[in-house]
């Protein structure tokens, strides 16, 4: 049996403007709401004399779920013929900006919902930058409430014309603007007739057209050394692939110095594997045909791959949890994957306040649950990706004294001009 895909959404925009409501629909629609939780909001808003609210279901699911023993945080989920969806629940901001740095949550596309009536708000703004900051590039805007403007075509495109405008300058470009009213389910799950003038998709069928990320299995090799043991005459090479597959007779090299070899043979392999190669998420132990002096740290990549970056120089976006701020010009230890590196921020470029996402003006230091935009120079050149090309050679921890105390993603290279190997 193969497993079905699954993409994993954020949904976010301006309080009130309709977020829960869509996803409310977006559940009872796919008919992915146990009966018991719509009875519960039926009672609800019947006891409140008002209509049935959709976006009450996410409570009432939380509290079926609760109810079960085995699920501790509540798993919003629905499903197409295609694929299964997975709602990224954001409760704060900040607890979502952590745990998307941290590689805690892991959403892969956006929706940006805008309130028809009121426009781009401060908050679909600070928004929209969160979604440039995390490299978030698959994103629909959902223009919600159409039932408050007459479902008119006019007010939708300047509407669309305002949101694209302040879209363009933080280089986030939507793939669809998709016109909505979740309170009457018009255009999200089945097509609306009273707004004729649309031609794409509802939001289900839209969603999924969103093209998945590649697998890490079908990425570029990325086999981080964990540790190098001798064993009898041979020096086995152990570590876990975090992103392509191996197999005994690649051509190999290994990074940052560029050294280049073949594996002879993969020694140890992961239990209840019976093929002849290796792939993502497998910890596995190889040799090589030549004896060289190899280390912890070290990147094998293959060898005619030329996409690891080798660098001491690049630009970060960053979570700050230390107790003490952070500084410029101060020694930090940094760790990707296997690799640690003494490291110092020699630019903080923006600061922003995760629970306000209030960009805070002139800041030289980076206070406790503050995002960052940094530059950092490590003491030895690392091999790293951007976040947005490998996810795991992409992101990195940074440790004060003793004490984890921030995560990063890679945003790029801080001069182009530096060597790429
Ligand atoms: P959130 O804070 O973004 O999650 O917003 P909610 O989903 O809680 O919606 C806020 C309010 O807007 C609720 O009272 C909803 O009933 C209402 N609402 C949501 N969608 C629509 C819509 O399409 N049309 C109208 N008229 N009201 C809506």
């Amino acid at each position: 049996m193969t497993a079905r895909e699954l993409l994993k959404i954020v949904v976010v925009g301006h309080v009130d403007h309709g977020k829960s409501t869509i996803i409310g629909r977006l559940l009872y629609d796919t008919k992915s709401v146990p009966e018991a939780a719509i009875e519960r909001v039926k009672r609800i808003c019947k006891e409140k004399g008002r209509p049935f609210e959709y976006a009450y279901l996410l409570d009432a699911l939380e509290e079926e779920q609760k109810q079960g023993i085995t699920i501790d945080t509540t798993q919003i989920k629905f499903s197409t013929p295609k694929r299964d969806y997975l709602i990224i629940d954001a409760p704060g901001h900040k607890e979502f900006l952590k745990n998307m740095i941290s590689g805690a949550a892991n959403a892969e596309a956006a929706l940006l919902v805008i309130d028809a009536a009121e426009g781009v708000q401060e908050q679909s703004k600070r928004h929209a930058y969160i979604l440039s900051l995390l490299g978030i590039q698959k994103v629909y805007v959902i223009v919600n409430k159409m039932d408050m403007i007459g479902f008119s075509e006019e007010k939708f495109k300047e509407i669309k014309y305002e949101i694209s405008s302040f879209l363009d300058k933080l280089n986030v470009y939507p793939q669809k603007y998709i016109p909505v009213s979740a309170f009457l389910g018009e255009n999200i799950t089945r097509k609306s007739d009273k707004m004729p003038w649309y031609k794409g998709e509802p939001l289900l069928e839209a969603l999924d057209l969103f093209e998945k990320d590649k697998e890490l299995e079908d990425k570029p090799l990325r086999f981080p050394i964990q540790d190098v043991y001798k064993f009898d005459q041979r020096r086995i090479i152990a570590g876990r692939l975090e992103s392509g597959r191996l197999k005994a007779g690649d051509e190999i090299k290994i990074l940052p110095e560029g050294k280049v070899s073949k594996v002879k043979s993969i020694e140890f392999w992961p239990e209840n594997n019976n093929k002849n190669e290796v792939m993502a998420g497998m910890s596995v132990g190889i040799t090589i045909e030549d004896e060289f002096f190899n280390k912890r740290g070290e990147i094998i990549v293959h060898k005619d791959d030329n996409t690891l970056y080798v660098s001491d120089t690049f630009r970060a976006n960053l979570f700050w949890l230390g107790k003490k701020n952070l500084v410029r010009n101060k020694t930090y230890k940094l760790k990707l994957v296997t690799q640690e590196t003494e490291c110092e921020i020699i630019s903080i470029d923006k600061v922003i306040d995760a629970t306000t996402l209030e960009t805070i003006e002139n800041a030289n230091e980076v206070r406790t649950n503050d995002v960052a935009e940094v530059t950092i120079k490590t003491k030895e050149k690392i091999c790293f990706d951007e976040f947005k090309a490998n996810s795991s050679t992409g992101r990195f921890v940074l440790v004060d004294g003793y004490d984890v105390s921030g995560g990063g993603i890679v945003s790029g290279l801080a001069d182009l001009k530096e060597e790429v190997t």
